[in-house]
């Protein structure tokens, strides 16, 4: 249920509304917009119900919110959209993300370098995988700790906050030492117990949308995060599975505008792993940009013909301003403003 309360609604009135919720074992989740603050009440129906909140002081009205999505709803947020803050960097609503680095940390070299690289073309934050999820267990699995390690150093150097995955809930504690944003791997999307682990660490997660999965399933896997309190989710959509051989998988460039539609949270895309080749990487970014996406998750490298893992697909790190460049005009197209440092 959601609780809309007047715009002439007190403090006071707010908190009632909450304790009381809450005394029937219901979750309250508040949400202070510039005119009204909206309550939503997530819990037994039939409890919040029985409350009867539509003749409690300050209350305007109680709707139901009728997607299985609760918290990850736009209706919960009356169409305003929800602003990550990654240490300064903001995503979402006019800001318009990008997130760069190695898909894997491989040494300390291509780390920093790739690190150095991506900060001076005006990336807002780092990725890099120290966990990998492969298809084949024979092939390289990632440096683990020593790639966290590495991860540090370079957050160190160039002050840019690390994306980097988690894939196993036992290593949550050394991932959160470094990682600012938790991202959580399409082959683990609907990992409940991975997601509400994060979702109770509080960090902000980016949920890579399943390889055969639904929006409203991607929607699912981040109310799991919210559930626990965990307001700080990013979406991503990286390409999808159809009947296409030509390429990697299928970015689905409607899912921008239609998350955006269903959700208040950030969209991000990712146009490396949808495409597997770096020639595709551009105009697809591009695309999404233009489309509305609040961000690129895009894989660079120095020597990508050297690259342990995504190499054919990784752009040049010597042209990576460039390619800046020309994101940055199309994010303008879509209103948005490249998302500087803190
Ligand atoms: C990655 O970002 O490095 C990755 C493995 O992506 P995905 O989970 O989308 O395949
Ligand atoms: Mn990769």
């Amino acid at each position: 249920m959601m609780i809309v309360m007047k715009p002439t609604a007190t403090e006071e009135e707010i908190e009632a509304v909450i304790d009381r919720i809450e005394a029937v074992g219901a979750r309250a989740h508040p949400s202070r917009g510039e005119e009204v603050t909206v309550i939503g009440a997530i819990g037994d129906r039939e409890h919040v119900a029985r409350l009867e909140l539509e003749a409690t002081p300050g209350v305007a009205q109680v709707v139901p919110i009728l997607k299985p999505y609760k918290l990850a709803s736009g209706q919960l947020r009356g169409g305003q959209a929800t602003v990550v803050d990654v240490d300064g960097r903001k995503i979402g609503g006019e800001h318009f993300s990008l997130i760069a680095g190695p898909c894997t940390v491989e040494s300390r070299d291509q780390m920093l370098s790739t690190a150095r690289a991506v900060r001076d073309a005006g990336a807002s934050l780092l990725r890099g995988g120290a966990y990998k999820p492969r298809t084949s267990p024979y092939a390289f699995q990632g440096l683990g700790q020593e790639g966290l390690r590495l991860l540090a150093e370079a957050k160190a150097e160039t002050g840019l906050p690390i994306v980097t995955e988690l894939m196993d809930a036992r290593d949550l504690q050394p991932v959160l030492e470094v990682a600012d944003v938790v991202q959580v791997g399409a082959r683990n999307m609907q990992n409940y117990s991975l997601l509400a682990e994060i979702g109770r660490s509080g960090r902000p997660a980016l949920i890579k949308r399943g390889l055969s999965s639904t929006l409203e399933e991607l929607l699912m896997a981040a109310e799991y995060v919210l559930k626990e309190g965990n307001e700080n989710v990013l979406l991503c959509e990286r390409g999808i599975r159809t009947f296409e051989t030509a390429y990697r998988y299928t970015l689905d460039l409607t899912a921008v505008p239609v998350l955006k539609e269903l959700s208040h949270l950030p969209v991000i895309v990712d146009p490396s792993h949808a495409a597997g080749r770096r020639d595709l990487v551009t105009p697809l970014s591009l695309a999404a940009a233009a489309a509305g996406a609040d961000g690129i998750i895009v894989e660079v490298h120095p020597h990508p013909e050297e690259a342990i893992c995504d190499g054919p697909q990784a752009l040049y790190a010597d042209r990576f301003a460039e390619y800046v460049e020309l994101v940055e005009r199309a994010a303008g197209v879509a209103g948005k403003v490249l998302s500087a440092a803190a």
